[in-house]
């Protein structure tokens, strides 16, 4: 079984050492996990932070850079154990970030970036406190539009190798808006996975979803279309944001791949991305 998606506590919203994480892996039986901790680097926003003892800097390429060190150590440390270590970010997108994300990640061996729109006109859909703001001003549909415009440059910017959580808006959208929040049109999502393909970056199956609202990211209508047009590249994690969640409804997760015709997950190395049978 393999994590992708784990924010450790130099993420300024998530808990546990990249330690405890790893222990957490072996004993509760992992074979690889990725650490993704966020990167958001919105000029507009005041989240672009890393943390080191409990010390919050601006996101830079030295931040990076110490916290590979750190998980650099651990990977040494658990191979022996049999655990793969791996060294990721997950990127909060907006338009006009490639260039300073390509400056900031130069030089520091990722194994892997994932892409996630957190935000839209800079306000933080994926945040109860902020959510509301955003919602209010548009209705649903509106709403599902912007978002995957903005998917669609995030897809089209090839910076990244996996799509994050792709129906995270449903998270406080379905209280706000209702059931509504589900039928985000055909073609749009037909559009999105036919980008998605061409781009060659993969899909992530994300578990919080079903913590919170007991659906996977993405929804099972939209796991069928993804299946229908014709993705292949799938990425799997629990975005834990503290050891305890490190690994949840990963077998789940699985059965719903193998349920939708999935038969692979990719892990990656340097960025290349291998394709798992399972
Ligand atoms: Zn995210
Ligand atoms: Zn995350």
């Amino acid at each position: 079984m393999i994590d992708y998606h784990i924010h450790t506590h130099h993420s300024i919203d998530a808990a546990g050492t990249v330690t405890e994480y790893c222990d957490r892996a072996l004993e509760i039986g992992l074979r690889e996990i990725c650490f993704t901790n966020h990167c958001e680097l919105d000029p507009k926003r005041d989240d672009s932070f890393i943390s080191f003892d409990g010390e919050r800097e601006p996101f830079s390429r030295e931040g990076l850079k110490r916290l590979r060190k750190e998980i650099f150590e651990a990977r040494d440390k658990y191979k022996k154990q049999g655990l793969t270590v791996k060294f990721g970010i997950e990127v909060g997108y907006y338009e006009g970030i490639e260039l300073r994300l390509q400056d900031i990640i130069e030089g520091t061996e990722l194994d892997f970036v994932i892409g996630a729109v957190h935000c839209l006109e800079h306000i933080c859909i994926d945040s109860s406190k902020e959510c509301k703001k955003y919602f209010d001003q548009y209705d649903a549909q509106q709403l599902m539009q912007n978002y995957f415009m903005t998917v669609e440059h995030l897809i089209g910017s090839n910076t990244f190798d996996s799509l994050a959580h792709i129906d995270v808006y449903k998270k406080y959208g379905k209280d706000h808006y209702g059931n509504v929040i589900n039928n985000v049109p055909r073609d749009i999502m037909n559009h999105i996975f036919r980008l998605i393909k061409e781009n060659h970056i993969a899909l992530e199956i994300n578990t919080a979803g079903m913590r919170f609202m007991n659906e996977f990211y993405p929804a099972p209508r939209l796991m069928k279309m993804a299946h229908e047009k014709g993705i292949e590249l799938i990425t799997i994690g629990s975005d834990s944001h503290r050891p305890e969640d490190l690994g949840k409804d990963l077998t789940l997760a699985f059965e719903y791949l193998r349920t939708n015709g999935f038969n692979t997950v990719c892990t990656f190395d340097k960025r290349k991305p291998s394709r798992q049978k399972f």
